[in-house]
């Protein structure tokens, strides 16, 4: 709870009172109208604060909590709220500011601990509190870059790429939290509950596209009021290790804490690189401390990233981690679709299926094959490429891609195995067969796939990440006691394993 709370005065109390009935009875018919999980999600941690007539005020814990209620729960709330107030009832946000130490792992929605909100924060007014920690760089700290001469902007060169713009990212289920996400970013960079903002997701998912198409989009719509430095964690380690050795350390940390919006692609690499990392630590606190934005990606979740010191991971978790699945069917036939077209060239529709199909584990392997049809095409001069052609094209292309096991591959191979309807076990049903056959698909799921939890339970018809670890922890403990079991699961993942390959 918020001190200032504590301090409210009876009346103010009393008000609360009301508040929360009025908050208990919308409760009451969201949680009917919505999925459990969504609910339990979205609206538990949400707080009634004050009722006005026919205005109630809610507290929700961020201002992405607050567009992301609009944009997906805007009517039910509208009728729910003149369902229990009456005609012309409102809701009215009030956004937290600051934040106790709950953590929303299910959605990875975490908000920092701040004293107060981004918006408000001044460069070099800020009074943050880092967990206690003290900057161990203040016997040599930059008190103010700014004031020396020439560093300031002019020369940096942001590194990005013109052709990795939000026009060109196909939006889809897989990425429309992170894709989202980045075009808020965006538009108010530094100033925004995204900071720091992580992108985690396999290779070819399409990290580096949406992290430049963020640099891209400030430095067109606010020219040169923001410095943005792209940097991979690889150049930014070898730039170090360059600067120490040329003496050069401290022009390399300023010219670092001079960057409003620093992007760093596939921090993974900093494992290991304990003196990287220090520096890295060091410059992160500084700018977000000035509400600069920080970028980051990796092909894995913060925790799971090896070797990272735990007060940097702790760090990264600090604004909005959102990660990258591969697209699904459709929106990959959709990135095919919209590649042809940009080239100005026709395919029967039955060419994107079969690509489509036959590329599912990353999206720059899906682009690979539609550039070399198009290649093969122009360079051939051929005006028609039809199917058998293109199967004859990519044959080697398709056999270098090793196939990827997905979850809905996982679900169809158990529930073929037990013969039962692979729907089944994204519903609610509790009955025996199935519960079994859920369990151990969620399972495989953590040990074949890369999977999260979080993304398990999302394919299990939005259960929450504890669903999932008990279905596994029974899945073990049952191993452990029955070999006609354990024979079982290893069948089964025999199946899957055979049929990817
Ligand atoms: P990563 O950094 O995750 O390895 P990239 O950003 O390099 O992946 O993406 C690989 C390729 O796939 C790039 O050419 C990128 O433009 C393309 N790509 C990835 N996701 C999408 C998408 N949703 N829509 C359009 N193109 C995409
Ligand atoms: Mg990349």
């Amino acid at each position: 709870m918020v001190e200032t709370e504590k301090k409210t005065s009876r009346k103010e109390s009393e008000v609360m009172v009301t508040a929360s009935g009025a908050w208990a009875q919308c409760l009451e018919i969201i949680k009917d109208n919505i999925n459990y999980q969504k609910y339990k999600s979205w609206f538990h941690p949400i707080k009634p604060v004050a009722l006005d007539q026919k205005t109630l005020t809610i507290q929700v814990p961020s201002q992405f909590w607050y567009e992301w209620l609009e944009e997906h729960y805007y009517n039910i709330m509208r009728s729910t709220i003149a369902k229990v107030l009456g005609e012309g009832a409102r809701f009215e946000y009030s956004i937290v500011l600051e934040k106790a130490d709950q953590e929303h792992d299910d959605l990875s929605v975490r908000m920092p601990q701040r004293s107060s909100p981004p918006m408000h924060s001044e460069p070099g007014a800020s009074s943050y509190d880092y967990n206690g920690y003290h900057p161990s760089y203040s016997t040599e700290a930059i008190q103010n870059p700014f004031v020396i001469p020439g560093i300031r902007k002019s020369k940096i060169d942001p590194n990005l790429n013109d052709s990795y713009v939000f026009s060109q990212f196909i939006e889809g289920d897989c990425n429309r939290l992170a894709r989202s996400a980045a075009i808020a970013i965006s538009e108010n960079p530094g100033k925004n509950s995204f900071n720091p903002f992580f992108i985690y997701g396999g290779v070819g998912l399409g990290k580096t596209h949406l992290v430049q198409s963020i640099g891209n989009k400030i430095r067109q719509d606010f020219g040169d009021e923001f410095s943005i430095l792209y940097i991979s964690s690889d150049q930014f380690t070898n730039e170090f290790v360059h600067a120490i050795r040329n003496n050069r350390a401290r022009e390399f940390s300023m010219f670092y804490r001079n960057i409003d919006v620093l992007i760093v692609d596939d921090i993974q690499f900093f494992s290991g690189k304990e003196k990287t990392q220090e520096e890295f630590f060091h410059i992160f606190n500084a700018l977000h401390q000035d509400g600069k934005q920080i970028i980051m990606t990796s092909d894995r979740a913060p925790k799971d990233i090896q070797d990272i010191e735990e007060r940097l991971i702790s760090r990264f978790n600090w604004g909005l981690s959102a990660d990258l699945q591969m697209p699904d069917y459709e929106t990959r036939y959709a990135i095919l679709e919209k590649k042809a077209m940009e080239n100005g060239i026709e395919f029967d529709p039955e060419i994107f299926e079969f690509i489509a199909h036959s590329f599912k584990s990353s999206v720059r392997d899906l682009q690979g094959a539609i550039i070399k049809l198009l290649a093969t095409a122009s360079l051939q001069k051929i005006d028609n490429i039809d199917l058998p052609m293109a199967k004859r094209i990519l044959k080697d292309l398709i056999k270098e891609t090793k196939k990827h096991i997905s979850i809905e591959d996982i679900q169809r191979l158990v529930c073929d195995y037990f013969g039962i309807d692979p729907n089944k076990v994204r519903e609610k049903t509790r009955k025996q067969e199935i519960v079994e056959a859920r369990q151990i698909a969620m399972f495989l799921s953590k040990t074949m796939t890369k999977s999260s939890l979080k993304t398990i339970g999302l394919h299990f018809g939005g259960r929450d990440h504890s669903t999932v670890i008990h279905a596994i922890h029974a899945v073990e403990d049952r191993r452990e006691t029955s070999p006609k079991f354990q024979q079982i699961v290893k069948d089964i993942q025999q199946r899957i394993e055979l049929a990817s390959m």
